[in-house]
């Protein structure tokens, strides 16, 4: 598949967006110019500025659906008149507290009842970190011991999960555990195995995120198979290639042992293509949604599919991005069939910037994301123009 009509790519955006898309990858193309909006955001934010209004008109409405879930499933219907199917988050980070926790597993069962009267929102997701401590996650995932307080903590991590999948499947729906950082992650993986077990019999309602620039995930999909062989469950799995290169690589770095990261972006790409052909192979237990805007990568799951002949709606292949991002590629497979997802995330403007400031660091850092999307942009504008004429 080419990627390449820009009609198709931009169909559902006007004018008026397509140049504010423009003007914003043109500035995030400026890593200095991204350094300076971030340190700008922060300090208006700390500062209480009446900054809102600047932010949702500049940046938030072109990567985020809302600032509520009604503002929100306006951009779910009018993805799905394109075959697009979404799955909501509300993105709000930094939660501290067991009230911000449980204000967070309530966010998460709304998503999940946002499904229930509409069929475009197949998927919900949540972060572990917002389901309690980071430091809790870290300390299970390095084997130390939790003081009583820290064990009923833990139980109540463990119940925010349950209640989060048992209300997820019967409802019918599916739900993405988003992947945070390596030092994080065995205590997060060992949780969502154990739902897998619980949940995953009859159908994949628990799905683990695995982050391919890890030197280790290749092992670990395959772990992920005996264990589903052995206890009889399916696999969920969002495939992504991982956010966190530069502070995983600088705290080993500072802490002298050697980084979990391929070394280079090419190895993380063969990592990525492994991954994607062993679920291929494996597909009667494992279910994917392929996270990604990387257009080979998106070709080489048709190529399988083709070859394998599965049917392009096949049920356990999903292709996903963000909601701003590589529009033509979820445009692309929509139009031709494939089952399409737009991460959407959401929430009050200012708690949602982390999430904005990882964007633009995403698409400043990735050599040629910004660009790719400022070559689509401008062809499209250049088309309607002449439309016109
Ligand atoms: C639907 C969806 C859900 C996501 N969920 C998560 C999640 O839960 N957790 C998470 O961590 N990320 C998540 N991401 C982000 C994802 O991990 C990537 O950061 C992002 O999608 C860019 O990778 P790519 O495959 O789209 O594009 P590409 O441009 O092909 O790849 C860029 C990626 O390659 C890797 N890379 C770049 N340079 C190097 C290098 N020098 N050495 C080694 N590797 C390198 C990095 O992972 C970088 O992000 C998600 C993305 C999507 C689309």
């Amino acid at each position: 598949m080419s990627f390449k009509s820009t009609k198709t790519a931009f169909s559902i955006k006007n004018n008026f967006e397509l140049k504010r898309a423009y003007l914003l990858f043109k500035l995030i193309s400026y890593p200095f110019l991204v350094g300076l909006g971030k340190f700008l955001i922060m300090i208006s934010v700390k500062l209480r500025l009446p900054v809102d209004g600047l932010i949702r008109l500049f940046v938030f409405d072109h990567f985020c659906a809302g600032i509520d879930e009604k503002d929100s499933i306006k951009i779910v219907n009018l993805l799905a008149t394109k075959n697009v199917k979404s799955y909501l988050h509300y993105s709000v980070e930094g939660a501290n507290s067991e009230k911000d926790y449980d204000d967070c597993l309530n966010s998460t069962i709304k998503t999940l009842e946002a499904s229930i009267i509409n069929l475009s929102l197949p998927f919900s997701v949540f972060k572990p970190t917002g389901y309690g401590s980071t430091i809790l996650f870290e300390k299970k995932s390095s084997n130390v011991s939790f003081t009583k307080g820290e064990s009923e903590e833990w139980k109540r991590i463990i119940e925010r999960f349950r209640v989060t999948f048992s209300r997820a499947k019967s409802i019918g729906i599916s739900v993405f555990v988003d992947a945070e950082e390596s030092w994080i992650q065995p205590a997060i993986d060992e949780l969502v195995e154990d739902m897998m077990l619980e949940f995953n019999k009859e159908r994949p309602i628990v799905f683990n995120t695995v982050q391919m620039y890890r030197n280790d995930r290749f092992e670990y999909l395959k772990s992920l198979n005996e264990k589903s062989l052995k206890h009889g469950f399916k696999v969920g799995v969002k495939l992504v290639r991982g956010a966190y290169m530069e502070i995983e690589r600088t705290r080993a770095l500072k802490n002298n042992y050697p980084s979990p990261i391929c070394d280079t972006k090419e190895e993380t790409d063969i990592q990525y293509d492994k991954g994607i052909d062993f679920m291929f192979k494996n597909i009667d237990r494992f279910c994917m949604l392929l996270g990604s805007h990387n257009e080979k990568s998106a070709n080489k799951a048709i190529d399988l599919a083709t070859k394998n002949f599965l049917p392009k709606d096949h049920q356990n292949l999903s292709f996903g991005q963000l909601y701003g991002m590589s529009d033509n590629i979820t445009f692309s497979l929509a139009e031709s069939g494939y089952r399409v997802l737009k991460y959407l995330p959401y929430g009050p403007v200012k708690e949602v910037v982390p999430y904005l400031i990882r964007r633009a660091n995403e698409n400043s850092s990735v050599s040629g994301q910004s660009n790719r999307e400022l070559d689509m942009i401008s062809k499209e504008l250049k088309r309607r123009k002449e439309l016109k004429t």
